[in-house]
């Protein structure tokens, strides 16, 4: 770009731009090896029906652990492996450890796994969930798929065909991150959608700034109107959650609750997050 912009023009490069491009680019090179030396591995974090109190399923979080750099996060490097195409393999990776490992647990607690839009856009995406379900033995209607909202709004019609096929085989649909992206109202109405994750950013503000305590309550409602499951994300304390659970929100995550951990197979109970009956 600075090139095109001509002589006598100032160059548009930054300072530590250029160690800004290697270090990406090696990133880029380390994670196209990652999959195969099995550096990434899937946190689990614990979603709870505020009604009941129980444990309804868990949020599959990818981690990669880096030989030199230890735990890089998935903030960090999925956006590369999304401009890059990678996600698609990693995601399929994902979405295989995610089925077998859900497929240990109790039965009725779900899996829910993000999906990037890029992966969304290959025909691959049904191949790799219907495999991953085969495999695994997993029952379809104990998986979901979490597809962030900015990703249902930029691809429009052609999310809602793959959606469409999802539902037909059983899968549930969440649309992640509510309340960030550029949705619109008529997205919701049109989607076929099963729930909504409120955004993190409107449950830790509620209680301190009415604004964002009125959108809260009024996608609460809204959910209930539509009969779409509604699960406040990043709950964080006490009164948060107490507040949710008064408010009516069907489900809630976040530190409060559970952290991301490592779930082997089996010991799926004894990690019963502050134990489910204490609510
Ligand atoms: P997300 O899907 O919205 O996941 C929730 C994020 O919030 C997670 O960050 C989780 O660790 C964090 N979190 C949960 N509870 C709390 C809380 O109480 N307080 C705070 N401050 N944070 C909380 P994480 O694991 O770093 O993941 C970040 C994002 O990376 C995810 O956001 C998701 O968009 C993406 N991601 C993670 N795993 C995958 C994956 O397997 N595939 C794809 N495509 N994206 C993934
Ligand atoms: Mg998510
Ligand atoms: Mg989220
Ligand atoms: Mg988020």
């Amino acid at each position: 770009e600075a090139k095109r912009a001509g002589r006598g023009r100032v160059a548009c490069y930054r300072p530590g731009m250029v160690e800004e491009v290697a270090e990406r680019h090696r990133l880029e090179e380390d994670m196209r090896q990652a999959l195969a030396r099995g550096e990434f591995h899937l946190a689990y974090q614990p979603i709870m029906a505020l009604a009941s109190g129980e444990i309804t399923g868990y949020e599959a979080l990818i981690r990669w652990r880096h030989p030199t750099e230890g735990e890089i996060s998935p903030a960090r490097f999925i956006p590369l492996a999304e401009e890059n195409g990678l996600v698609v393999e990693i995601g399929e990776w994902v979405l295989r450890q995610a089925c077998r490992d859900a497929a240990t647990w109790p039965a009725g607690r779900h899996v829910a796994v993000n999906v990037s839009t890029v992966q969304f856009r290959t025909p691959l995406l049904l191949k790799h969930i219907t495999s991953a379900l085969a495999e695994s033995g997993l029952s379809p209607n104990r998986l979901e798929v979490e597809l962030t909202e900015t990703a249902i709004v930029a691809d429009g019609a052609q999310i809602a065909d793959g959606l469409a096929a999802l539902r037909a085989l059983g899968i549930r649909i969440a649309m992640d991150d509510f309340g960030t992206g550029y949705s619109s109202l008529a997205h919701l109405r049109d989607f076929p959608l099963d729930r909504i994750k409120i955004d993190r950013s409107f449950v830790s503000n509620a209680l301190a700034d009415r604004h964002s305590m009125a959108v809260l309550k009024a996608v609460i409602r809204m959910g209930e109107e539509m009969e779409i499951s509604t699960i406040a994300e990043g709950v964080e304390s006490e009164a948060e959650f107490t507040l949710l659970r008064e408010l009516g929100c069907s489900a809630a995550q976040g530190y409060y609750i559970g952290r991301p951990a490592a779930m082997p197979a089996g010991e799926q109970d004894a990690r019963r997050v502050g134990g489910a009956g204490a609510f």
